[in-house]
């Protein structure tokens, strides 16, 4: 069953559930983003809440909020003719609900919005959307931070990049991970969630080359282990929470790469509570590390392809209370394109319990027990 874009209700659930989100700072209106002089995103006051209160809010223990976070987002390629014919709200139809029980939604956006640029042509693949379609549905859909720290940000070159970003922004959704420099590239987004300020940090360790950032070259964060210490250790020096996502390992693969790991352990040992990766297109194992949760591959969200291999993927939500990560949850989801075609599905039933099963595996792997609770795959630290 596929939703109209224009369905009637849709604005005004969405005015609706944005009201009822505790005190985003980036609601899917017209953003308060300023930019500090060190090239770091700021937010100012949230719209519908005064500045004292959500002070106050800081204040209170057990102060809970949750991030949802979700795999690669591509909204082009082959899905276009569905999205020119459905709308670009179409891909969140079914996934909206589950989102929008997170204060703040992460998605790793693969692929520039742009209507110019010009093609990087020595690649196989590149990807481009329309600006002023795209990112207005992800802020509806209730993305207000997407990494673009991947091997596609730069499909469309520099313009590309830059025309990506003002997109965003102007639809009040954070960029990070890439920026006009490796400074901008590497600079952290500071949320606030409940009165909790979270960081957001995003590194890219995939090919093409050219594309990582330079001193003075635009491009993505490059994870060398030494800017992710660095940077995760100043931005928690200013945020409660950290969350640094990364675009790695193999496609099609659910064997980890050694630097993965590497690199996970080292965001986590330098004050990070969660670990996002992505890139792969399918899922990857979970692992507990010390105080933090590395999804080492969160799989394919809404993507442009009919992919045999990209089938099952979850959304997660985190939990936090008290400023500490305290639940996990894997939603097991349908993306098979051929099946759900470019409209990601909750699984239910036998289908959600494969994917728990599975997850299940790849974490022990790692050392982690995920529980089954009722097809959705469970982690809660102590
Ligand atoms: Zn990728």
């Amino acid at each position: 069953m596929r939703l109209s874009p224009h369905a009637g209700g849709l604005w005004i659930r969405t005015l609706i559930a944005a009201l009822c989100l505790a005190c985003v700072s980036c609601a899917t209106q017209a953003p308060g983003l300023t930019k500090s002089k060190t090239g770091e995103d700021l937010t100012t006051a949230p719209l519908s809440q005064p500045a004292p209160e959500d002070a106050e809010r800081a204040d209170k223990p057990h102060s809970e909020f949750r991030i949802a976070a979700v795999g690669d987002i591509m909204l082009g390629g082959t899905a276009a003719p569905e999205l020119q014919k459905y709308g670009y709200d179409y891909p969140f139809a079914q996934v909206q609900p589950l989102l929008k029980q997170a204060q703040i939604v992460f998605g790793n956006l693969e692929g520039p919005l742009t209507d110019g640029g010009a093609s990087e042509v020595s690649k196989q693949y590149v990807f481009r959307s329309p600006p002023d379609k795209v990112a207005p549905a992800l802020a509806r859909a209730g993305f207000n931070i997407v990494s673009l720290a991947n091997n596609h940000s730069l499909d469309y070159g520099p313009q590309g990049l830059a025309d990506t970003r003002a997109a965003l922004v102007t639809a009040g959704i954070h960029p990070v991970g890439a920026g006009s420099n490796e400074a901008e590239a590497r600079a952290p987004v500071y949320m606030k969630a409940n009165g909790v300020t979270v960081a957001f940090l995003a590194y890219s360790l995939v090919f093409p080359e050219e594309f990582w950032a330079g001193p003075e070259k635009p491009g993505t964060a490059f994870g060398h282990e030494r800017f992710v210490r660095a940077d995760v250790a100043a931005a928690q020096a200013k945020a409660d929470v950290v969350v640094v996502s990364f675009h790695w390992g193999q496609e099609g693969k659910t064997e980890l790469r050694d630097y993965q790991v590497q690199l996970a352990h080292a965001a986590i040992d330098a004050g990070a509570a969660a670990v996002l990766g992505h890139h792969p297109h399918i899922l990857q194992g979970v692992e507990r590390y010390r105080q933090g949760v590395i999804l080492y591959s969160l799989g394919n969200f809404a993507f442009g392809s009919y992919s045999n291999t990209a089938t099952r993927s979850v959304i997660s939500l985190l939990t936090f209370r008290d400023k500490q990560l305290r639940e996990l949850r894997l939603v097991p989801l349908n993306v098979k394109n051929a099946e759900v075609v470019f409209q990601p599905k909750p699984l239910v039933g036998p289908e959600a319990t494969e994917v728990v099963e599975r997850l299940r595996q790849l974490s022990q792997e790692r050392g982690t027990d995920l529980e089954d609770q009722e097809g959705t795959a469970v982690l809660v630290l102590k």
